[in-house]
């Protein structure tokens, strides 16, 4: 309820007041005195005071500097007599909110009150509004510095840059791990930011996310090997806003897989000698050199040898794939004709498809540019995946080879129609070691090696391979190799 307080010394004054204001249903309380005045105000808070400027003992005037330091906020009315208009509007200079001259009509106190009041309401609301928005302001406050510390003191580096490849925000960890000397200024150019060599691709591929999708590469920067995942930043209408980069440490990691790596493959080439003369001494036993043997023992024989043929073979791919990890693939790279090592594939791979009465057809669209590659890794490719063809694909069946110019990509397609993947194993076929195991694969010896081979070489050239498989249908790999800068150029 609205709570008024009249301070005056006519008692007619302070009646009438009681009335009038009463009426209207609100809380009237009176003092007789400036001192009696300020006791009422110091036990309450009223909303509004009316307040007599001439008094006996203290004036009004005092009275209004005393209450301004009481309650700043209180709304006061002065009533004037007719002589003090000018009194009226110092004492409006002096804090109060209004003014009322003696006589007044019951109406004209009305009126003044009730504007009085409607200014309180709107100072109450304007000061919930204020505080709101302090609040409001505090927890943005809050949340920016607490995202700011975590960001800061995370072990990974993170690099944000807008649309144009501006630096937009940093950390501690990115400036240590790039080994820059000093944080890249924000607002600047990354690329004018990275001087290191190593890291001119990472920048360029940051700049290339505004045209695709996330993308992981690893960094090495001096002893350190660093994965990055980058990935753009959209609004939210799917707009490209700019990249953000996260760099994680993970030489230890590397280190690691090198000695695996180091061991398999030093295993790998103390194994292959003995086992390739223990096939070679197999091959000339069974071709009856040194003396007749009767079909059992060739039997055994031959088991023997096709055996140590299959582990010949998983230690050669082992051999392969710790080469291609330790980075000594695509070392000769050349501008070569696909068509040369598609064909030379094909040739090698054509008695096995006729053994099991399988088509095995190439087919090169007319103008086939060069790409730059490394033949003898090329071949390795293909071998394995039109191997993988033949091997997979049931008697009488086919394998076609296609190759054609794709935007700005050369397309090798190896289709088949054979026992084809499950949509389950299709994702893990170019894992290590990863081989299907149902009842048509089960009597198909393999080392789970080639795939991943396959993609190792095409990745170290720059490519992608992709697959497609249906059970019972057939699968279809298609390798994109990137074409050289003057055949994207004819394209
Ligand atoms: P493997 O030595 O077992 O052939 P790969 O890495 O070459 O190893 O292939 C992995 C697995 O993918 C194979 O075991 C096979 O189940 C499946 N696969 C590969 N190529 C084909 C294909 N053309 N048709 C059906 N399945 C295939």
């Amino acid at each position: 309820m609205v709570s008024i307080l009249v301070v005056d010394d006519e008692k007619i004054m302070r009646d009438g007041c009681v009335r009038i204001l009463g009426k209207e249903g609100w809380a009237v309380q009176t003092a007789a005195s400036g001192e009696e005045g300020l006791r009422l105000l110091r036990e309450d808070p009223f909303d509004l005071l009316l307040l007599d400027l001439k008094m006996p003992g203290l004036s009004g005037m005092e009275v209004l500097q005393q209450v301004k330091d009481l309650h700043s906020h209180l709304l006061v009315v002065v009533i004037t007599g007719y002589a003090t208009v000018e009194t009226a509007v110092e004492a409006m200079k002096a804090g109060a909110y209004d003014f009322i001259s003696k006589p007044f009509l019951p109406d004209q106190l009305r009126i003044v009150v009730h504007r009085a009041l409607e200014k309180k309401a709107l100072q109450r609301e304007a000061d919930l509004l204020r505080q709101e928005r302090e609040k409001g302001l505090r927890e943005i406050a809050g949340e920016k510095s607490k995202i700011k510390t975590i960001i800061h003191c995370m072990a990974d580096g993170v690099l944000v840059t807008d649309h144009e490849g501006h630096v937009v925000l940093h950390n501690p960890a990115l400036v240590r791990m790039c080994k820059m000397e000093t944080p890249p200024p924000l607002g600047e150019l990354l690329k004018d930011c990275i001087r290191d060599v190593c890291l001119k691709d990472f920048v360029e591929r940051i700049r290339q996310i505004r045209e695709g999708s996330s993308v992981s590469q690893e960094v090495v920067v001096g002893e350190l090997t660093l994965m990055a995942q980058i990935a753009p930043v959209r609004s939210e209408e799917g707009e490209i806003l700019g990249a953000v980069t996260v760099l994680r440490d993970i030489s230890m990691l590397k280190a690691m897989d090198q000695m695996k790596s180091d061991f398999v493959a030093m295993v790998s080439h103390e194994l292959r000698a003995p086992l390739s003369s223990v096939e070679q001494q197999l091959s000339v036993i069974l071709a009856g050199i040194l003396g007749e043997i009767n079909l059992r023992q060739k039997e055994m024989l031959g088991r023997a040898k096709e055996r140590t043929h299959a582990l010949l073979t998983l230690i050669n791919d082992l051999l392969d794939l710790s080469k291609i990890e330790a980075g000594f693939v695509v070392q000769h790279k050349e501008s070569a004709p696909i068509s040369g090592v598609l064909k030379r594939v094909v040739e090698i791979l054509t008695p096995q498809a006729e053994a099991k009465n399988i088509s095995l057809t190439l087919q090169l669209s007319d103008v086939l540019p060069n790409v730059t590659m490394d033949t003898g890794n090329m071949e390795e490719v293909f071998m394995n995946l039109v191997s993988n063809g033949i091997k997979y694909t049931s008697e009488g069946g086919s394998v076609d080879l296609f190759a054609r110019v794709q935007g700005s990509h050369l397309c090798v397609e190896v289709s088949d129609n054979g026992i084809g993947v499950s949509a389950e194993d299709l994702h893990r076929i170019f894992d290590k070691f990863y081989r299907v195991k149902n009842a048509q694969t089960r009597k198909i010896t393999g080392t789970g090696l080639g795939l991943p081979i396959v993609k190792r070489i095409v990745e170290a050239h720059l490519g992608t391979v992709e697959v497609e498989s249906q059970p019972g249908v057939g699968s279809r790999f298609r390798v994109y190799l990137p074409l050289e800068p003057s055949a994207k150029g004819e394209a």
